[in-house]
């Protein structure tokens, strides 16, 4: 079958990796992709929000199965488009509906969902502007920290974690002012939870569902996680200290009652689902839902899917996922992830990127990469990402490295200490 990948990061790049691989891709289209994807299929210029013109595509390249690989086409409805439309409502299209996706496009929604099903998080409330006052009066009964999260997509900044009470409430007042835009109209402040985190992948079909490897990845810009928030600097998978009774309250807590909870709500949710969790003494709390999978976890956890991915994509639409074994690669990956100098500030863009064919023994995943005159060049602020595998996270990440010292572009930067609270 034919099939089209949605976005243009290492996360798409990963996915056309493992889909170009199978049997079942006789042609691979991703959109609007990069210089990485271009080499194992066809790049598309299309924007991923704009939907008619999918749709449009999807018929014209007779395509079977969309992978939808960012938040903002999911959050906007694009299932939904799809759905509600004769002509595309067969193809099947990976990721939840709009309904389903406001686990992520709204925080309140998700405390309420959590709240509804007995999921365990952080306790919370939340306030609009029109309830400022009562918002103060509350960050006066927690201990600080204060977190306090906008309630809409704020492209992973609208989460602030502050000290000083008096602080906590002057940015109460600056987001429910429109700090955020409309992202944070509403304000959800909750309880901190002070542990370690780690991230679980769950695919469903709505009813069954596979838990994906686990992984654990980097934030910060700056080694020993200091510095402003990036979107990612690196991963590893398998999350050593994940062992079987975590994950087994995990399944059971949270991952069961998930699954459950979207069934209940008749929420149609054939996709990924990206829990983002933190163990505070041995326990599991959910600290976030994302309706997709992340990046750079992308590229740690399905380099270790050893099952047909488009196998787990077509049992995914047709609700038969009970029907199909999930095999993993036993080994651990690890990804560091190349960026810009200057990111998450300004940066530039156009450096000629080199070394890449010298690199044996990690897979390349390219991010914000561009083909210019026959050179590949820099084109965003996350550039490559270096996959490897190993025995152990140690061993996988000293190929990363190694990998790291044969790529080469002007002012290329990249976090040392990938892994360093693990051991
Ligand atoms: P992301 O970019 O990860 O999607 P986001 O903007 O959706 O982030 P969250 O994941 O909810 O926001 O929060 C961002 C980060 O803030 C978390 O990864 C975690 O480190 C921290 N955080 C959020 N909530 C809490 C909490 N209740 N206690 C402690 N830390 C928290």
């Amino acid at each position: 079958m034919n099939i089209l990948i949605l976005g243009s990061g290492g996360r798409e790049h990963t996915f056309a990796y493992k889909i170009a691989q199978s049997s079942k891709c006789s042609k691979l289209y991703v959109a609007p992709g990069n210089a990485g994807t271009a080499e194992i299929a066809e790049n598309l210029h299309l924007n991923p929000i704009d939907f008619p013109a999918v749709g449009k595509a999807a018929l014209d390249k007779d395509i079977s199965m969309i992978v939808v690989g960012p938040e903002d086409p999911l959050v906007k409805g694009i299932v939904d488009f799809f759905a509600n439309d004769e002509q595309l409502k067969d193809i099947q299209i990976i990721g939840p509906s709009s309904r389903g996706a406001l686990l992520e496009g709204s925080k309140e929604r998700a405390k309420e969902f959590m709240a509804m099903h007995k999921i365990p998080t952080a306790a919370y409330e939340s306030f609009s502007f029109e309830s400022l006052g009562a918002g103060k009066k509350f960050l006066e009964t927690l201990e600080p920290p204060y977190v306090l999260k906008a309630d809409g997509l704020a492209a992973g900044k609208g989460v602030l974690i502050i000290d000083d009470l008096e602080e906590a409430k002057k940015e109460l007042e600056n987001m429910l002012s429109g700090k955020f835009g409309a992202a944070s109209e509403k304000v959800v402040i909750e309880e901190f939870l002070d542990g370690i985190e780690l991230s679980v992948f769950v695919l469903t079909d709505g009813k069954n569902y596979k838990i994906l490897p686990t992984a654990k990845d980097y934030k910060r810009i700056g080694e020993g996680d200091t510095g402003l928030n990036t979107g990612g600097m690196g991963a590893v998978s398998p999350v050593p200290f994940a062992d079987e009774e975590l994950m087994a309250k995990i399944e059971d807590r949270i991952v069961k009652p998930t699954v459950e909870g979207l069934k209940e709500e008749e929420i149609d949710y054939k996709g990924f689902i990206f829990i983002g969790l933190i163990k505070v003494k041995g326990e599991p709390f959910v600290i976030e839902y994302n309706v997709r999978m992340g990046d750079p976890e992308t590229e740690v956890v399905l380099p270790r899917i050893k099952t047909d991915l488009v196998e787990l994509l077509e049992n995914t639409w047709n609700g038969t996922l009970d029907k199909i074994s999930l095999d993993i690669d036993e080994r651990a990956a690890t990804t560091v992830m190349m960026v810009s100098g200057g990111y998450p500030e300004s940066y530039e863009k156009g450096k000629v990127i080199s070394g890449i064919n010298d690199i044996e023994d990690s897979i390349v995943f390219h991010a914000g990469t561009k083909k210019e005159n026959g050179n590949i060049v820099t084109s965003g602020g996350r550039v490559i990402a270096l996959t490897s595998f190993g025995e152990d996270y140690n061993k996988a990440l000293k190929k990363s490295y190694q990998s790291a010292e044969k790529l080469q572009f002007d002012k290329m930067y990249f976090r040392k200490d990938i892994g360093f609270d693990l051991s």
